[in-house]
Formats: structure tokens, sequence, C-alpha cells
């Protein structure tokens, strides 16, 4: 890492591995005379969470074709890689190193999307005297003071009242003050099972072989971190603008139009595993794989919103699927993204249901019994992907039942996903799929037996259990924990109104019904934590 020049600078801008956008605020102003982009590849942000492969290549190799654009366009870029002999390891060591030794009249960026990122940054730019200008995040809709300002006064904070409210303020899918098609949502067109026969054949989504610069950084990963979880082999997310549009219009002309009605689904084509295109087809379904270009800002949302409204608009795909995709950006994410931002620092340790188990160790590799979890971590583990539902309702509905802590939860998925930023994760993790916020961000927490996971996949019919069975050695570990949580939690849960229906059939269950459950809850809870 060398600068090119001995003038002095005015401006260091401090670009992240999560803000590769060119239209960035950071850039707003920029002289290429005087000012210089800092880049850098640090260790410690690919272990400080035992990160899979593929996440720690994808943010590396988009970084390097980002610098490439920034060099394109005659910026002076000072850039620090991961394998350079003086890397101090950390951000804030690299930063403060640089800092001190060019001392610019100032350091720029964007505010980080990780809070501990964003204090590391603040430290070393205190510590070296530089002053910090922090410039809010422009990529989103919705600002932090704008969501404080939607939540202030409220008793309970919900996402569609959030989402109802950005609709009106952005005007999509708008009548003038009504939602077009006379409905906020058209849930029930939506959530489809793929019944017995299964999805049939989905377009896979475009792939992106790894480009020279790519592979220079997959071999780099594999060497250096040989121990982390995951494989490469699959590695195929786009990691430049142009590719990332490429991955938007294929998904709107391809998955799209049967988004909606299957966004639930889960499906295993049998003997899929042995078959490379029938796997990835069942990895993606009629999910987009956007989350990736998103998060690293190489999309804008105000485009992809664009691009599924105009669909539906020209009449290429229904309302209910252009609809059921844009309340997942423009409510769900944005939403999630305000949470963070309201609750952080202290949202990190939230444990309302007081849970302590630790996190079963197959989660790293797959190896167990139970066909649900072995397909979503598995899958996980190939590509760093698994869709919402196979998130929330196989491996975080599994580690809820059992009472994992949810900071071991939390570090997981973090890890494990190639779109894990915290700001995204970290609401999703602790709020939704673990209620250890308390009902801060959703209104109940998502539990199920295992007839749910019957119901929306076909993952019951290849597993030795049985979904409809809560004791006994055939009894899937599901309805087992779910009936003990229900047993757990029945005090908590009986001032909730909409867990009503759930208690009301855990009340039909004899002493001896529960004892049962409880025993056999407990014994499985003894053995994944001595395994
Ligand atoms: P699609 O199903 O095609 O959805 C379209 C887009 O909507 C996504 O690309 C994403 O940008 C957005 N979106 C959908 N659901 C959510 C949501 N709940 N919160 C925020 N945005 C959403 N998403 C991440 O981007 N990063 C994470 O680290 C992450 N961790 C999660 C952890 C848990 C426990 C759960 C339950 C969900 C998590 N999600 C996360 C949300 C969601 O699962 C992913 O955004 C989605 O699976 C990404 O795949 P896709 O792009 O094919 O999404
Ligand atoms: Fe999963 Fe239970 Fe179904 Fe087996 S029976 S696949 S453990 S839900």
């Amino acid at each position: 890492m060398k600068t090119t020049s001995a003038r002095p600078v005015r401006n260091l801008v401090l670009v992240l591995g999560d803000q590769l956008n060119l239209d960035s605020a950071a850039f707003h102003g920029f002289d290429v005379q005087s000012d210089f982009v800092w880049m850098a590849e640090v260790r410690e942000e690919s272990t400080h969470v035992w990160s899979h492969k593929a996440r720690i290549a994808l943010f590396l190799a988009a970084m390097r074709h980002f610098r490439q654009a920034l060099i394109a366009k005659g910026w002076q870029v000072i850039y620090r890689k991961l394998d350079d002999p003086k890397n101090a390891g950390t951000l804030a060591g690299e930063l403060a190193s640089t800092l001190r030794r060019i001392v610019p009249k100032r350091l720029v960026m964007v505010q980080a999307g990780d809070w501990r990122v964003g204090e590391g940054i603040s430290a070393a730019a205190r510590e070296t005297g530089v002053p910090l200008e922090i410039r809010s995040d422009r990529h989103f809709l919705c600002s932090a003071e704008e969501f404080a300002a939607h939540v202030r006064g409220r008793k309970q904070w919900r996402m569609e009242f959030f989402y109802r409210e950005m609709r009106r303020k952005t005007g999509i899918l708008m009548e003038g003050e009504e939602p077009l098609g006379g409905a906020w949502n058209f849930d029930g067109e939506n959530r489809e099972s793929f019944g017995k026969s299964g999805p049939g054949s989905i377009p896979e989504p475009v792939a992106f072989a790894p480009d020279p610069l790519t592979r220079e950084v997959l071999s780099l990963v594999q060497k250096q971190f040989a121990q982390h979880p995951g494989s490469l082999g699959a590695f195929d997310w786009p990691v430049t603008r142009e590719e990332a549009l490429r991955a938007l219009a294929d998904f709107i002309q391809h998955r799209l139009p049967h988004f909606g009605q299957y966004q639930d689904a889960m499906w295993s084509t049998p003997g899929g595993l042995f078959e490379p295109s029938a796997r990835r087809s069942q990895t993606y379904l009629f999910h987009s794989r956007l989350s990736v270009a998103l998060n690293l800002k190489l999309l804008d949302p105000r485009e992809v919103l664009s691009a599924a409204e105009t669909a539906f608009k020209s009449g290429r795909v229904s309302l209910s699927s252009a609809e059921g995709f844009i309340r997942q950006i423009l409510g769900w994410r944005e939403y999630v993204r305000g949470i963070y931002w309201h609750l952080m620092p202290g949202y990190l340790m939230s444990n309302a249901l007081k849970a302590s188990e630790p996190l079963p160790s197959f989660y790293w590799t797959g190896k167990t019994d139970m066909h649900c979890l072995r397909e979503v971590i598995q899958q996980t583990l190939d590509y760093g992907y698994a869709h919402h539902i196979q998130r929330l309702m196989v491996t975080g509905l599994f580690s809820l039942l059992l009472g994992v802590r949810p900071q071991a939860v939390h570090e997981w998925y973090l890890a494990v996903y190639v779109d894990a930023v915290e700001w995204v994760e970290l609401p999703n993790t602790v709020g939704m799929s673990q209620f250890a916020d308390g009902g801060q961000l959703g209104s109940k927490p998502y539990v199920a037996s295992g007839k749910y996971i019957q119901r929306m996949s076909n993952y019951c019919s290849g597993c030795r259990y049985d979904p409809a069975k809560s004791v006994g050695a055939d009894a899937c570990p599901f309805t087992t924990l779910y009936w003990d949580f229900l047993l757990r939690h029945e005090t908590l849960l009986r001032k909730n109104q909409r867990m009503a229906m759930q208690l009301k059939n855990l009340s039909r269950l004899s002493p001896a019904g529960r004892a049962a459950i409880r025993q056999q809850a407990e014994r499985l809870r003894s053995s994944l934590r001595s395994a």
C-alpha cells in the first residue's frame, strides 16, 4: 500500500466492504486532486465470527472490483490487501496507521452497517486527532431519524404500520392515498407449498463465473481460512455493479412471477444432492438472491423496487407477486435497519426468554438425523445461502425451541450467510427468529411444531422422525420441543393474545402427557449438549 502523491490530503474517504456504491454520500464533493479513497481488507472482519469461506471471498472480491472501478475513474485509492505482510489485521489498527502517516484534514465516511465497526473507526479517528465526518447512508429509504419519529409514542411497533407509511411516502403501488388493488397485502394468495408433485422446473438464476480477480481471492481465502466453515465450490455471486444489474433483470423476468406464491415453500429434490443444476434450483427456488448485491450496495433498493413495480404495471407479473416482493424490501429491510439503529448497542445482549443452551455442534457440520436441518445446513455450507423460511422456520425455529443462547445463534447467522451484515442479521435473529427482544420487533414468537415443516416442504417424507408425534423413539424433535416451549413459557405467553389458540391446544394435554414431553425434551437437550 502506498500513496501516489506527497500532496496534502484534504478528505480521506473511508469505504467499507458493504459500501460499494459510486453514488455514495461519502463521495459527495470528492475532489480528485486532493481527496483519497481508503479501503482495507483485514483479518479481524473475517474472524470475529467464524465466517463461511464464501462470505469472506464475496466481500474481498467485491471490494477488489470496486477498487478497480475507482481507479478507472482516475481516483486515488489507498488499499491494503489481506496478504500484505504489513497488514495490521484490524480495521482500527490499519486506519490509525494511515491517519498518522498522511494526516488528512478530515476523515469522511457513510455510517457503518455494524455498530462495532463504527465504534472502532471513531476511536481510531479520536486517537489520531483527525476530525471524522459521518454522513447518513442515502442507500436506505428511511433514515434513523425518520424511524425514531415513526416509533415515537407508539406502544407497539409493527412492520405492517411502518410498511404502509413507507408505501404512502414513496407512492409505490399506490393510487393516491389508497393501496393499488384495494389491499395492503395479498398474503391469502401467497405462501403456498409445492404440493406432492414439487415445483417442477424452475428457471435457474444467472450464475457469475469467477473472473481472474475473483479467482485470485478464492485461492487466497482457501489458503488463509482453510479451517473456516463452508465451501467455495459453488461461488457464483455478482461482485460488480454490472453483474448485480444482470442478476436483477434475470430475477424480474424469470422468477418474480411466482415469487409471492411460493415464497414460503421449501423443497428437496430426491437425488438432487448429486445433480448440481437441480440442487441449485432447489436452493434458490423463486427467490431473488439479491440480498448480497443490495447489502454490498451494488444495487440501490429504489431501482429494485421500481423494476418490480414496472413488471406489474406492464402486466408481466401479478400484483400479489410484485407486492409480496416489494414488502420485503420497502417493509422488512428498512424496518429491521430502523430497529437496529434505534436499539443498539443494548439490543445485542437481549435475552427475554433467558435461553442458555449452547448451539448444537451440528449447526457447523450438518451432521444430524433430522432431515430438514440436515438439508438446510448442508445447503448453507455449500452455498452460503438459505431462503427466509429455511432461516426462520428450520434453523431458527429449532434453536428457539431448544432454548439456545441468542448471542450464539446470532454469531452463527452472522458467520454462515453471504448476505450477513449486522444491521440486517441481528434484528432478524434476535428479534424475529429468537424472540429475545420480548416482542419489540414482532408481536409473537414464530413457533410451530414439525407439522409446519411437513406442510411447507417435502423434508419430512425423507426423515426417520414423525412430525405428528411428540413422544416416543420416532417423535419429531421439533414437535417435542414445540410443546415443551409452550410449557416452559406458558405464564409469559398467556399475556399475549396472539398466542391464545396455541395455548388453548396446550391446555388439552393431560398431566401425564405434559410430563412425558418434558422428559423427552430434557433427554434431547442433554444428548445435544454432549454431542
Ligand atoms: P428474497 O426472498 O428474494 O427477498 C427479496 C429481498 O427482500 C431480499 O434480497 C432482502 O433484501 C429483502 N428481505 C427479505 N426478507 C427480509 C428480512 N426479514 N429482513 C430484511 N430484508 C429482507 N437478510 C439479509 O440480507 N442478511 C442477513 O444476514 C439476514 N439474516 C437473517 C437471519 C434470520 C434468522 C432470518 C430469519 C432472516 C435473515 N435475513 C437476512 C432475511 C432474509 O432471510 C434474507 O434477506 C433472504 O433470505 C435473502 O435471500 P433473497 O435475496 O433470495 O431474498
Ligand atoms: Fe424435520 Fe421433524 Fe420433519 Fe424430520 S419429521 S424433517 S425433524 S420436521
